[in-house]
């Protein structure tokens, strides 16, 4: 059978061979750290747990899959994947990185990568002249988040692949908000895409972990160096965990991304509400883009879970977040549990008061990430909070 198998057989299918001792229909976690030798220098495959882990590989090798790359590097976090390719660079490098990409990107460029003798300058990705104005001879990369965080701005991945590749650069696009169901960063001419596993590809707010991905052997090969080098990997059980996870990820995000455009339909004009940001919504200013570039496997439009909700003061804010059952106050999103956050407190904490209103990140706004419990309920609970 050569013909490609579709996004959810190969989400159960691929690097989950059953035990070839056993037969265990689910995979085997090897816990070890380390593996017996034949003879010195001679091995099955495996040496040491921080180098290489059978767990590990049969993860990578899924996460590749689903987001059609042929190599998956794996890391015990987020951070630590887009660490690892910021670690790629050389000193005197320079990025061009989305101006409200997650908080946590932007504290480790400025605070820690900076006193590297990085350079990264932050600019609204959305405009392409813009990207290309900031183009310098240094330049090496240009990091994107789309759907931003939280205000769910879209930068166009196939325009800005195209200039990069006029110029020389590598792009890498952050595809966390729509995991590898839901947006397909390669097909759309990136060279990397970064995923925290901690949202939709764990999905069950149990596991912190992060991935690259890629089709560039020669980037593959230095970042599964810097995978090594470095030891920042996930261990054999979050690995485990992750590849149980990815065989329910079309399930879940379909079902949160529906739940997500029913519930912003239904609160679009909620008397309550100051504005609603969800690129699902005709009144999104990049609904046309959303609807082209977000794509599920069969080719349908899929608007994600997070929504954005303006609620005019801060005591109005905090009055609704006191009254919430369902929506837990928490960090985080994509699990199948709905949370609610203020990412100007909470996930944009580190980023700079006027930064942060400069791009229309303000204290009334809250970010609901929908999980999949049942639509009437969750409508239930925010009507009756607003
Ligand atoms: N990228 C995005 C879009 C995120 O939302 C987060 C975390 O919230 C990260 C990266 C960092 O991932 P982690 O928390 O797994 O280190």
């Amino acid at each position: 059978m050569n013909k490609k198998k579709k996004f959810e057989t190969r989400a159960i299918h691929d690097g989950n061979k059953s035990d070839r001792e056993t037969g265990a229909i689910s995979p085997t976690i090897t816990l070890t750290s380390t593996f017996e030798q034949i003879s010195v220098g001679h091995h099955k495959g495996f040496d040491y747990s921080r180098a290489a882990n059978p767990t590990r590989e049969r993860y990578e090798e899924n996460i590749a899959s689903l987001e059609s790359g042929k190599f998956g590097i794996s890391f015990s976090s987020g951070m630590a994947a887009t660490t690892a390719l910021f670690q790629s660079l050389h000193n005197g490098d320079h990025v061009i990185i989305g101006r409200n990409v997650y908080g946590g990107t932007y504290r480790m460029a400025v605070e820690i990568l900076n006193n590297h003798g990085f350079e990264f300058d932050f600019i609204d990705v959305r405009e392409i002249d813009l990207v290309k104005q900031s183009i310098k001879s240094n330049t090496k990369w240009v990091f994107v988040e789309t759907p931003t965080n939280p205000l769910l701005e879209l930068c166009d991945i196939e325009s800005i692949s195209e200039l990069c590749k006029e110029h020389n650069l590598k792009l890498a696009v952050d595809n966390t908000f729509m995991s590898p169901y839901g947006q397909s960063p390669l097909s759309l001419g990136a060279d990397i895409v970064m995923h925290s596993t901690t949202k939709f590809i764990g999905g069950h707010s149990d596991v912190i972990g992060g991935a690259l991905i890629t089709n560039d052997e020669s980037l593959a090969d230095q970042l599964y160096f810097i995978q090594k080098s470095g030891g920042a990997i996930p261990s054999p059980f979050d690995c485990w965990m992750l590849l149980r996870s990815t065989k329910t990820l079309g399930l879940r995000v379909q079902k949160q991304s529906d739940n997500a455009l029913e519930l912003a339909n239904r609160l679009k004009s909620h008397e309550k509400i100051e504005s609603i940001i969800y690129p699902g919504l005709n009144s999104h200013p990049q609904f046309d883009l959303a609807s082209k570039q977000q794509l599920n496997p069969d080719n349908e439009s899929i608007y994600g879970s997070m929504i954005s909700l303006k609620l005019g003061s801060r005591s109005k804010r905090d009055s609704f977040l006191k009254k919430l059952e369902l929506f837990k106050l928490a960090e985080s999103l994509g699990g199948v549990e709905s949370l609610v956050c203020v990412p100007f407190d909470m996930t944009h904490g580190s980023v700079p008061t006027e930064m942060k209103i400069a791009m229309g990140l303000t204290e009334d706004l809250v970010r609901l990430s929908v999980g999949i419990e049942h639509i009437d309920d969750l409508y239930f609970d925010l009507d009756q909070s607003l």
